[in-house]
Formats: C-alpha cells, structure tokens, sequence
C-alpha cells in the first residue's frame, strides 16, 4: 500500500481563518491538491457563511466538522480543563453536522473534536453519539504518550463499541504549537521520546523549518508502510507565521517528489469495509 498524505485543516477562528483559507484554496487549486477542512459550525451562520461557500465548495475539499463552538468535549489532561455539559455535548457534535451539510450541500462525514485527546473520542457515549449522528469517522486523536507531542504516526482503528466508525489519527505536530502560537513551554515533551532521532529545540522561525518538522512524518509514515500521514494544521496559525503559504507548496512538491499521492480523509474512509474488525488489544 501506497501511503498517501492528507493535508487536513482545524478552521475555527473567525477572521484570521477565513483570510487564510484564501491563499489555502488557492494553492491547492494551483498545485491540484485535495484537502479536509474541519470546520467550527458556528462560522457558517454569519457574514463568513458566503465567503467559506465560495472558497471551499470545490468539490476537491472535503467540509467535515470541527463541532459548532469549539467546546471542549471531554475534560482535557494537557489543557487542564473541563469539557462541557453533556447536553452541550450533543448539540456541538448534531448541530454542526447540520450546519454544514446545509452551507455545502453535500454529507459531512467526519468529526474531529476540538483540541483533540490521546485516545480519540475515548469510549463509551461519545463515539455512540457521533456514530448515531451519522458521521462514518473521526479523526480526533492529537496527541502521543501522556498528552506529549509529537503524535507517532498510528494507523486509523475502528472504535470498540461503535465498529462502524473510524479513528484516523493526525500525526506529528499541531503546528501552532511548533511555533509557540499556543504553548505551555516544558508541557509537551516525553523522555524517552517516542522518536529520538526527532528532536524539535526551539520553535520554527521559518517555513523552510516547519516543513522539515513535517517532512520527518512524512517519511516515518512511508517508512512505516502506513496508509497516510496528516499533520495538524490550523489557517490562522499558518496565515500568521507564513501568509504566503510557502510551507504548505513545500510539502506538496515533497510529497509528489516522493511519489506518493493525495487524498481527503473521506476517501480513505470510503475504501474500508463497513464493518471493519475492531483493532486487536
Ligand atoms: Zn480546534
């Protein structure tokens, strides 16, 4: 099996986000390249709703959702803080679906929870409710051993007790936090690393450096024989270190020099049987 990468999106802040995804969609227009937005619902109720209909409607983007506030879902171990009511809960994972299927007109069929936990969506109600809601995957596992970063590259993995939904986890490094958009310096790192020929020291201070933190994925996930590899990605940290986007044309140009191809999560999903086996303890 060929690994194939997938450029994937977090796209939740109003205004910087959408400014962004301008240059974004515009560079995957140039070089034909697919991509998956995970878009925050409440973004395509306002003045944005117009604008994000225009620039992702291509049929080449995949629109999956990114929950309807940005609420936290679960209590989070790295961020220290709790997740919401469970009412809330449900409303943030149907609504957005809604939302979004009605803007683009077309199914969304991914989740991916905000700020992401080491196990996913964990186990028990909340995979039901995101299996019952009609969504066929997740891709909400964004972090490695005790909430460390960076994530090993991991295959995708279908939930216990859901079997029809799928777990594709991102890998590497939320890229805001690479470039101390959003850090608690000394938080994140595992000794010993999960990868010790990895070393990040310092933050990136170009996009030259960025890509070469997600080229090592890259290559592991090829090395690896994995099926994809997907780093996270968020537009208003992208637009803020490189608005011209030069790092995103630097890893496609890698991948294709690779020889490797694209693909939105969407269609890995729409390759796997419908009931897959769960994952082997
Ligand atoms: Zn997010």
């Amino acid at each position: 099996m060929k690994t194939v990468f997938v450029p994937a999106y977090d796209t939740e802040a109003p205004g910087a986000c959408l400014r962004a995804c301008e240059r974004i969609a515009e560079v995957h227009r140039a070089m034909d390249v697919p991509a998956t937005f995970f878009v925050v619902g409440k973004l395509l109720l306002g003045e944005e709703r117009a604008p994000y209909r225009r620039l992702l409607g291509d049929a080449r983007f995949e629109i999956a959702s990114h929950s309807m506030n940005h609420a936290l879902l679960r209590d989070h171990p790295a961020l220290e803080a709790p997740g919401v009511a469970w009412a809330q809960v449900e409303d943030e994972v149907r609504r957005s679906k809604g939302v979004i299927e009605d803007a683009f007109g077309r199914p969304c069929t991914g989740f991916r929870t905000p700020c992401a936990f080491v196990d996913g969506l964990g186990a028990g109600r909340l995979p039901e409710l995101v299996a019952a809601c009609g969504y066929a995957y997740s891709s909400s596992t964004g972090w490695g051993p005790k909430y460390s970063l960076p994530v090993p590259v991991q295959p995708a993995y279908a939930y216990e007790d859901c079997p029809k939904l799928w777990e594709f986890p991102a890998h590497g490094w939320h890229e805001n936090v690479l470039k101390g958009h959003n850090a608690t310096p000394g938080r994140y790192l595992l000794w010993p690393p999960v990868y010790p020929d990895h070393v990040v020291t310092r933050f990136v201070r170009t996009p030259e450096e960025e890509f070469a933190v997600h080229r090592y994925f890259i290559d592991k996930a090829v090395a690896l024989g994995a099926e994809y590899a997907t780093p996270i990605w968020h537009p208003w940290s992208l637009g803020k270190f490189d608005p011209e986007m030069r790092m995103l044309r630097l890893v496609f140009e890698y991948v294709r020099s690779r020889g490797m191809g694209f693909a939105t999560f969407e269609q890995l999903r729409a390759r796997k049987p419908a009931a897959p086996v769960p994952a082997a303890a």
